[in-house]
């Protein structure tokens, strides 16, 4: 399973930065905290939109 961290991303629940991790799992975008464990999934649009923008502009977009 691959695991990417997300770049410069605040984790909302324990405020540490660069600790978000996104993940794959049954074709959900999970996004994860590797420091608190806090979990978001796809549904949260917010955390989404914010993954999508750090993805491209720390360019590691990989396009399936
Ligand atoms: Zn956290």
């Amino acid at each position: 399973m691959r695991k990417r961290f997300i770049a410069g991303a605040t984790c909302p629940t324990c405020q540490a930065i660069d600790t978000l991790a996104l993940q794959r799992e049954n074709n959900i975008d999970v996004v994860e905290c590797v420091k608190c464990g806090h979990q978001m999934r796809e549904a949260d649009k917010q955390v989404r939109d914010q993954v999508r923008t750090n993805e491209q502009v720390i360019g590691i977009f990989h396009p399936e």
